[in-house]
C-alpha cells in the first residue's frame, strides 16, 4: 500500500534529529501526563514512536486518499450559497478521513484533547498533506490558529476553543482587507464595546481570506477610535455560532482551488477580544503570522517535492532521439535541481521548526515556573534564530517550489501545458506561495535585519565548527569559500550607511546567506545519512555559482545606477 512517510528515508531521516532529545524533554516535562493520559508518552523512545505512527497514518491518508481527491477537488473547487461555503465533494471526504483519524490539534496540549505533539511531527504533516494537496493543507494547516489562541488567550478561552479544534472543527485567520495587504498596521475593521451586552462587535469588511467560512475566526481589528497605525488594533475571536459575518463571494483564483478565498462581511459580529488591548498586530498577529509562515513552508516543500516526483517520473519514460529525456544533460541538470532544491528546502523547514520547538517550549514552561539563568538564554538564543529562519526559509523555499514546478512542466514539454498532467496544478498551486502570508519582498524586509547584525553568520559558523567525515571536506571548503564572499559583500554594502542602497541589494544578501546556511543544512544531512551526500553535492555546486553571481553584481555595481531603475 502506498504511504508519504515510509517511501522514502527523508521523514524519519529529519524527525530522529540530535536536536529531537532536548525538544521532547521540554515538550513532555519529565514525562508528567503519563498519570493523567494513558496515551501519553513513559519516555523519550516511546514519544518518537508516537509521532512515527501518526505520521505514518497521516501518509497513508496523504497517498490514498488525499491525493487521489487533488484532481476532482482542483477542478470542482468549492462554492458558495446564503452566505456559507460549500466544499467540493473531494475535500468534504479529505475532512472526513483527517478528522476520523484524530489528526485536528495534535499539536495542542493533552489536557485539551490534543496529542502534545512538537511542531516538528506537526510540521511533517503538513509537508506531506501538501504534497498530496496543496489546497487541502490550506484547510487542514489553519488549525495552527489554535497554537495563538494557546499561547495569548485566557484558560477559559483554553477550555472553550482548543477542544474544538481537536475535534475537527476550523478556524482561520482574518488578517487582510483591501486596503490593508502587507501593510496591516492599515487594518480598519472596525471593533466597537457594548458596556451593555459586555462584549465587543465587529463591523467591516475582509478580503482574501483562506477558509472564511470556518467555525473559529481570528480577527484583526481596530479598537482604539481614532487611531491610524498598529497601536490601535487589537485581536479577537468571532465564534461562527454566534453569527453575523457572511461570505459575500469567494474568489476565482488561478491555483489552491480547492481551498474557498471568501470576502466577509461583518455585520455586528459579537466578538471577544484576544490577550490584551493594542496588542493584535504589534504581538500576537506577529506570533500567528510567524507560526503561519511556517505552515506555507511546509506547503512550498510539498510541493517542491511533488513537482521532483512528477518530472522524474516523466523523464525516465519519456523517449526522444532514441533515448529517455533524462540522459540529456539539459535534463538530469533539471532533475538533479529539483531533488536538491526539494531537500534543501525541507532541511531548512525542520531546522526552522526546531528552533521554534525549543523557545516555545521554554517559553511554555515559563508560564509554570521561573527559568533558570541558563534556560533563559536558551530560549533567547532559539527565539532569535526562530525570528531569522522563519523569514529566510518561507522566502527561499517558496521561489523553489515555483522553480520546481516551473521545471516539471519544462520537463513534460508540450504535455506539461495540458491540464492531463499534475505538474500543471502543481504549477498554478505553488505560485501563490510566495505571495501570502507576506510576499518575498516582505520576508527579505524582516531577514535583513539578521544579514546586518550577524545572525546568519553567527549560525554558519557554528555549522562550520561542527565535525564532518573526511569524505566531505571538499564540500565544506567550498562552503567556507561562498561565507568568505557572504561577509566580504555583507561589509561592502553596510559600510556605505545608505539605507536605499542597503534596501536595493537586501534580496541579494539573503539570497546569499540562504545558499550558504541551505549548503550547510545538507552537509550535516549528508554527514548522517549518505543518500543526502548527492543533493549536497549538487545544491552546494549551484549555492556557489549563485553566490558568485551576487558578488560579481554586487562588486560591479555602481551606486549611481540605482536612478536607473526607478520609476
Ligand atoms: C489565495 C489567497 C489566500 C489568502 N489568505 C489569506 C488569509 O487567510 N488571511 C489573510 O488575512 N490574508 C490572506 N491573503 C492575503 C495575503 O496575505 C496578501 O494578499 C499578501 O500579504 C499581499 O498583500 P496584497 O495582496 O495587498 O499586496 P500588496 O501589499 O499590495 O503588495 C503588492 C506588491 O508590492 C510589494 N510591496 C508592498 N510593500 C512592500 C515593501 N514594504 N517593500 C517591498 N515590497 C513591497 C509586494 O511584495 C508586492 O509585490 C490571501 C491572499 C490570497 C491571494
Amino acid at each position: 500500500m502506498a504511504n508519504y512517510y515510509l517511501d522514502s528515508e527523508t521523514y524519519k531521516h529529519h524527525l530522529h534529529h540530535p536536536l529531537m532529545k532536548r525538544i521532547v524533554e521540554l515538550k513532555e516535562r519529565n514525562f508528567a501526563d503519563k498519570e493523567a493520559f494513558d496515551y501519553a508518552p513513559v519516555d523519550f523512545e516511546d514519544a518518537m514512536d508516537s509521532y512515527d505512527k501518526v505520521l505514518e497514518i497521516v501518509g497513508e491518508i496523504c497517498a490514498d486518499i488525499i491525493a487521489p481527491n487533488a484532481e476532482e477537488v482542483d477542478h470542482e473547487g468549492p462554492t458558495v450559497a446564503n452566505g456559507r461555503v460549500i466544499y467540493a465533494s473531494g475535500t468534504q471526504r479529505n475532512l472526513e478521513a483527517v478528522r476520523k483519524a484524530g489528526l485536528m490539534g495534535i499539536n495542542m496540549p493533552r489536557q485539551y484533547g490534543g496529542l502534545n505533539f512538537p511542531t516538528v511531527p506537526y510540521i511533517m504533516a503538513a509537508d506531506m498533506v501538501s504534497r498530496a494537496d496543496a489546497s487541502f493543507e490550506n484547510l487542514w494547516g489553519l488549525q495552527d490558529c489554535a497554537e495563538t489562541l494557546y499561547e495569548f488567550g485566557n484558560e477559559d478561552q483554553h477550555k472553550r476553543y482548543i477542544p474544538r479544534v481537536c475535534g475537527g472543527e476550523t478556524m482561520s485567520m482574518d488578517l487582510t482587507e483591501p486596503d490593508a495587504g502587507s501593510d496591516l498596521q492599515a487594518a480598519m475593521l472596525k471593533a466597537t464595546y457594548s458596556e451593555q451586552d459586555g462584549c465587543w462587535y465587529l463591523n467591516g469588511v475582509k478580503r482574501f481570506i483562506t477558509n472564511g467560512d470556518s467555525d473559529i475566526h481570528l480577527v484583526l481589528a481596530r479598537s482604539e477610535e481614532g487611531t491610524r497605525d498598529g497601536r490601535g488594533l487589537s485581536m479577537f475571536i468571532y465564534d461562527k455560532k454566534n453569527g453575523g459575518v457572511n461570505v459575500r463571494r469567494i474568489e476565482n483564483k488561478m491555483g489552491i482551488k480547492g481551498s474557498p478565498t471568501c470576502e466577509l462581511v461583518y455585520k455586528n459580529a459579537k466578538a471577544e477580544i484576544v490577550g490584551d488591548r493594542k496588542l493584535g498586530l504589534i504581538k500576537y498577529v506577529m506570533a500567528l503570522m510567524n507560526g503561519a509562515r511556517l505552515g506555507i513552508m511546509a506547503q512550498a516543500v510539498g510541493l517542491s517535492e511533488a513537482a521532483y516526483q512528477e518530472g522524474f517520473a516523466y523523464a525516465q519514460e519519456r523517449k526522444q532521439f532514441g533515448k529517455a529525456i533524462i540522459e540529456f544533460p539539459a535534463v538530469y541538470e533539471m532533475v538533479a535541481l529539483m531533488r536538491a532544491k526539494a531537500d534543501a528546502s525541507r532541511s531548512m523547514l525542520y531546522e526552522t521548526a526546531r528552533f521554534v520547538d525549543i523557545y516555545k517550549a521554554l517559553d511554555d514552561i515559563s508560564k509554570e515556573r521561573k527559568l533558570e539563568p541558563e534556560e533563559r538564554q536558551e530560549m533567547k538564543k532559539y527565539n532569535k534564530l526562530a525570528d531569522a529562519f522563519t523569514p529566510m526559509g518561507k522566502g527561499m523555499t517558496t521561489e523553489f517550489a515555483n522553480q520546481n514546478t516551473y521545471d516539471a512542466i519544462q520537463i513534460h514539454g508540450g504535455s506539461g501545458f495540458m491540464k492531463d498532467y499534475t505538474c500543471e496544478r502543481l504549477y498554478r498551486d505553488a505560485r501563490i506561495t510566495n505571495i501570502y502570508e507576506g510576499t518575498t519582498q516582505l520576508q527579505v524586509v524582516a531577514a535583513i535585519r539578521h544579514v546586518t547584525t550577524g545572525t546568519y553568520l553567527a549560525q554558519i559558523h557554528e555549522y562550520d565548527a561542527q565535525d564532518y567525515k573526511p569524505e566531505l571536506a571538499d564540500l565544506k571548503q567550498k562552503l567556507q569559500a561562498m561565507t568568505a564572499k557572504y561577509e566580504e559583500l555583507v561589509k561592502l554594502v553596510t559600510e556605505t550607511k545608505d539605507n536605499e542602497y542597503i534596501d536595493f541589494q537586501a534580496r541579494r544578501l539573503v539570497e546569499a546567506a540562504s545558499h550558504c546556511v541551505f549548503g550547510y543544512l545538507l552537509l550535516q544531512d549528508a554527514n548522517r545519512t549518505e543518500s543526502f551526500r548527492r543533493s549536497a553535492e549538487v545544491y552546494i555546486t549551484y549555492g556557489q555559482a549563485e553566490v558568485n553571481k551576487i558578488y560579481a553584481y554586487i562588486t560591479t555595481f555602481d551606486r549611481e545606477s540605482i536612478d536607473f531603475f526607478k520609476a
